[in-house]
């Protein structure tokens, strides 16, 4: 029996004429590598990722048993190899529907719940491009243009960022959590030179980091795998405003070393993953001049404000810190993943890793290893991802990145004021970002607890429905609600029709279960 899940709108008969045309469509090695074979599957995929971008309806997540994708997707694998060029076209379309329809929308004024998006198109296509083109790009033989485009686009966003011109260093990395790793690799190798070559127990120290209770969990993992440990992370007590309380932070050193702890880096956010808060960077880079401490900046989501002329100074202070994870995948909308590590100097994007490795490492740099990124990145072969972002920088420079993130965060402060001005809704901070997090307020007051569980219901039902997709986070113990909004396409009219979703959901389970206290656990 076919699976439901298998659907595709008939093929254009124009594409089905091109793909039955005499050559190149069947299994033979040859008939895979024609160039006429390449063009016509992208020409199929192109037309269906077209039709999917248009789309505009509002639709979150079709949330799908596994056990039909799992039989959908082993009737596609084991279904038999057909030999013919039509049936090769109808096949992958089926795929690329399957694919599609199975996803979260992003695309769809609906999506609000993470911090990935629709990327700028263009950009999908560099992927493509450089998909053919295969260039990785640790090292300048194998990428030439993309080595040449790091150093660009480094010197293009510290213009922004603010680092001295002429020590600073910028180096890609698959991903923030990498890039998180990587930096405060390169602080604790600072800190105790002699840790690479005889571990840290040589130190006879017990390294520590500080770090902001809402941390991400790369930066605890990242100590995990450091050696450094996760009962040797200090917790930085955060304001109402989830922000590190700077105030709080000297005692709480203090603190640390006279458990014994050497905390030699301090980590904060440029907006937090929980509610996109900014930690203040100014403050914290006083007390990491007074003590001595790496200060790493985790920019991952909220870095990229820095771009836009009217949103720059909520990240006052960066330029004043060690190292900074910017990823350009989440809001600089280009596709996953694009990760840049900054670092304020030079030298000390070379303390990462110190091995040696005469295939890859000359003794002696020349004109052509000099652009060699390898002694800077964990990757050996690694994505060009920086194409992706350098290819619409080039074609339009800053702009849209900046007005679009403008439109987001006016979006989270719009959003910020309805649900204050609503009875039956409390937002609980001031966005930073576009990030935002609330509660609904049943009628009847609840305790903190069955408060909680009510969120965490209306959101499980909110995404069954499918037409809306918001995420749950939990704050101080207790859930609540939260967008995160990376479409810009988004208005106050798509605000107030998830409320009263959120209304009506919660009005359904108030209906069927009268007792809160009972909601499932
Ligand atoms: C998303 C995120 C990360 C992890 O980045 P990846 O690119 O997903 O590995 C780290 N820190 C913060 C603050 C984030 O929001």
């Amino acid at each position: 029996m076919r699976s439901e899940l298998i659907s595709v709108r008939d093929l254009p008969t124009d594409r089905a004429t091109v793909f039955s045309s005499e050559h190149g469509d069947g299994n033979g090695l040859e008939d895979l590598f024609d160039a006429d074979c390449f063009a016509r599957y992208a020409a199929l995929a192109v037309d269906r990722l077209a039709d999917h971008l248009a789309d505009q309806s509002i639709r979150g997540l079709a949330l799908t048993d596994p056990a039909l994708i799992l039989a959908a997707a082993t009737e596609l694998t084991q279904g038999g190899t057909p030999d013919n060029p039509e049936l090769h076209a109808q096949k992958f379309a089926e795929i690329i529907d399957l694919y599609a329809r199975t996803g979260i929308q992003v695309y769809s004024p609906g999506y609000m719940g993470r911090q990935f998006s629709g990327p700028f198109p263009v950009t999908a296509v560099v992927d493509l491009v450089s998909a053919v083109l295969t260039q990785p790009a640790s090292f300048y033989e194998a990428g030439q243009l993309p080595n040449v485009v790091e150093r660009i686009m480094g010197g293009e966003l510290n213009r922004f960022l603010g680092f001295p011109a002429d020590q600073f260093a910028m180096v890609t990395t698959s991903g923030g959590s990498l890039a998180n790793l990587t930096a405060l690799l390169a602080a604790r190798n600072r800190r105790y030179p002699e840790a690479w070559a005889k571990g840290l127990a040589g130190s006879g120290l017990r390294p520590a980091i500080a770090v902001s209770d809402d941390v991400h969990y790369s930066i605890t993992r990242a100590a995990g795998i450091l050696g450094i440990g996760e009962e040797h992370i200090v917790r930085l007590p955060v304001d109402n405003g989830r922000r590190i309380a700077a105030g709080e932070v000297r005692g709480a050193l203090d603190a640390a070393a006279a458990r014994g702890l050497d905390v030699f880096c301090l980590v904060a956010s440029a907006g937090s993953t929980s509610v996109g808060a900014i930690d203040p960077f100014d403050a914290l880079a006083d007390i990491a001049a007074e003590r001595g401490l790496w200060l790493h900046a985790d920019g991952a989501h909220g870095a990229s404000l820095l771009v836009s002329d009217r949103l720059r100074s909520r990240l006052g202070g960066l330029e004043r810190v060690d190292s900074l994870t910017w990823d350009a995948h989440k809001t600089m909308f280009v596709p996953a993943a694009c990760t840049m590590l900054f670092y304020r100097e030079r030298t000390a994007s070379l303390m990462a890793f110190q091995q040696e490795a005469s295939y890859v490492f000359e003794k002696t740099a020349d004109i052509y290893t000099a652009f060699d990124a390898a002694e800077k990145n964990f990757e050996c072969t690694k994505r060009p991802m920086i194409m992706s972002l350098w290819v619409p920088w080039a074609l339009y420079g800053s702009a849209p990145f900046a007005e679009k993130l403008e439109l987001l965060c006016d979006l989270t402060e719009e959003t910020h004021a309805i649900l204050t001005h609503a009875p039956d809704f409390v937002p609980l901070h001031r966005p930073d970002t576009n990030i935002l997090c609330f509660r609904y307020l049943p009628p009847e007051p609840l305790d903190d607890d069955a408060l909680g569980r009510l969120q965490c219901e209306i959101r499980t039902r909110i995404r069954a429905r499918g037409e809306f997709f918001i995420s749950k986070v939990d704050l101080d113990g207790h859930a609540a609600l939260r967008v995160v909004f990376m479409n810009h396409r988004i208005t106050p009219e798509h605000i107030h029709l998830l409320l009263n979703e959120i209304r009506a959901v919660a009005h359904a389970i108030r209906e069927e279960q009268p007792h809160h206290k009972e909601l499932p656990q």
